[in-house]
């Protein structure tokens, strides 16, 4: 494909936002070489509105659809480097907002089963996985905070959105050795991103960083 001299200028401009990004990422604690390539692969444009596409390499979270935000990139990239995937995993993800934390994770597990309280959301995300060939994640519309009992148990479970308190359905559908990340906090202030992990029946909770989320809310939109 030709392109013109202003296209190829606007193409090496985006290049090099990306470049900054990710070094931003390695400067604040990313150093999985496998996650820094997905962060470099995906482009996060896909998942923005057309007035916000020149903000997309900023590490900033940014307004989608309902109210709702795209994760900051940085804390997308920590909290999938403190799931610690393996590729054989299966996940659940509570909160598919744009569909961006969801693609990520395709990229790096064998299933991924995310829940979206938002239909709008839940169905945009669908259709916009399906275009770009992703056939490892389910979407379903729902209340994550029930978690995918039909599913369960999960090795890793993310939760995007704020919760008040440890969710306990969700603690229940991780499996043995599994692991959970969860902002827990309220939403008007800093929140604590917690690891919880599972061991012999028993939990391990670790505090991680601090996080600005939007809430976790119990029911589902239509
Ligand atoms: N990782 C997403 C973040 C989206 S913001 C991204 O980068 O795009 C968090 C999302 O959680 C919102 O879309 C919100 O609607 C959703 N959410 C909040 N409470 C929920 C619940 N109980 N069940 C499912 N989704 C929920």
């Amino acid at each position: 494909m030709d392109l013109t001299l202003s296209q190829m200028m606007t193409k090496r401009s985006e290049i090099k936002k990306k470049i900054n990004l990710i070094i931003d990422l390695q400067k604040n604690g990313v150093e999985s070489s496998e996650i820094l390539k997905v962060m470099e692969e995906v482009d996060r444009q896909i998942f923005l509105e057309e007035s916000l596409k020149p903000k997309s390499y900023e590490n900033i979270a940014l307004p989608i659809d309902c109210g709702q935000t795209i994760s900051q990139p940085l804390i997308v990239a920590l909290m999938t480097q403190y799931l610690d995937i393996k590729k054989e995993m299966r996940i659940l993800e509570i909160g598919t907002g744009s569909g961006y934390q969801t693609f990520i994770l395709s990229k790096l597990a064998r299933f991924v089963y995310t829940v979206e309280r938002h239909k709008f959301l839940s169905i945009k995300a669908y259709n916009l996985l399906k275009e770009l060939g992703v056939s490892n994640v389910f979407c379903k519309h729902g209340d994550g905070g029930l978690g995918w009992k039909d599913q369960a148990p999960f090795d890793r479970i993310i939760v995007t959105a704020c919760a008040q308190d440890i969710p306990g359905r969700l603690v229940e559908q991780l499996s043995e050795n599994g692991k959970m990340i969860v902002p827990i906090g309220d939403e008007h202030n800093d929140q604590i991103l917690k690891k919880i992990s599972k061991k012999e029946g028993k939990l391990i909770v670790h505090d991680l960083v601090n996080v600005r989320f939007v809430p976790l809310i119990e029911g589902k939109e239509n």
